[in-house]
């Protein structure tokens, strides 16, 4: 799934290839893509595009008329529509704009999930219901502030740094190489963490994110996630960039922890949760 470093780059391409213009139609393709019934689309039509903003893993088009908030889930893309075909392959919705050009909202995969929200403009889109869980975006809170959501939220580094309603915009790969860049085991009690370690963890998360948007920024869309760079993330095996040791990895059923056990276990091995029962 697109991560903050990926939305926030493809927000800026979006806003390149269409603030200014003037919005003819609104279309969802697919029936369930569009998850709210008021305002109607017809209240963007003929409005222009102002700004694409991002929340977490959200993109956002404010229309003088509408905000679109876009949700790509795993499998969504966000496209210039060059063919803007009757029946677009995994078409979920289209925006065509008065000059002839559109964007087109497709989904790969079977889990159709991506989704669509219209809010009136000017709404504080933090306050409604499709995002008033989220946590602030992961880079815009301070070292005082994220010690608190630690303590506060008690439980394994990696799970936190990628659930949502506590801070937005990580996921996976990020979670892996943020854990390596701090020096900490996934693993780690995040109540347990001192000042040290928080402090690391805070520089970890920016570096990351910035090495992200940086890489996201050279790319002219988004790119499969095997392609973008990662210190530790999906490299068991490999060595770690860092010391040298071999990158390990902790395997659940839908994503696998990377880690490298000298630079952030003090050489623990973790159990890998789907054949330690055997070894016992
Ligand atoms: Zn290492």
């Amino acid at each position: 799934m697109p991560e903050i470093g990926e939305i926030r780059a493809h927000a800026e391409r979006m806003a390149e290839f269409a603030i200014g213009k003037e919005l003819k139609t609104f279309r969802p393709i697919s029936f369930h893509v569009l998850k709210t019934f008021d305002p109607p689309p017809e209240t963007a039509h003929g409005t222009t595009l102002q700004s694409v903003d991002t929340r977490g893993k959200y993109l956002i088009l404010h229309f003088e008329g509408a905000s679109f908030l876009v949700h790509l889930m795993q499998g969504g893309r966000l496209k210039p529509d060059e063919k803007q075909s009757a029946k677009p392959r995994n078409g979920q919705a289209r925006w065509t704009f008065a000059d002839g050009t559109a964007l087109l909202l497709t989904e790969a995969g079977h889990d159709k999930r991506a989704g669509v929200w219209m809010f009136p403009p000017g709404t504080d889109l933090n306050t409604t219901e499709a995002l008033d869980y989220l946590g602030p975006d992961a880079d815009q809170i301070d070292e005082e502030a994220l010690a608190e959501l630690l303590s506060d939220n008690s439980m394994r580094l990696h799970g936190w740094l990628r659930r949502q309603r506590i801070i937005a915009g990580i996921g996976r790969r990020l979670a892996n190489d943020i854990c390596h860049e701090a020096k900490l085991s996934p693993f780690a009690s995040t109540k347990k963490l001192d000042s040290d370690a928080v402090h690391r963890l805070h520089e970890a998360i920016h570096t990351c994110i910035d090495a992200s948007l940086r890489f996201e920024r050279e790319q002219s869309e988004i790119v499969a996630s095997a392609k973008r760079p990662s210190a530790v993330h999906n490299r068991k095996g490999e060595a770690c960039p860092r010391c040298g040791d071999t990158i390990r990895e902790v395997t659940y059923t839908k994503y696998q922890v990377n880690y490298c056990a000298t630079c952030q276990t003090d050489g623990k091995i973790l159990a890998d949760n789907t054949t330690s029962k055997f070894l016992k």
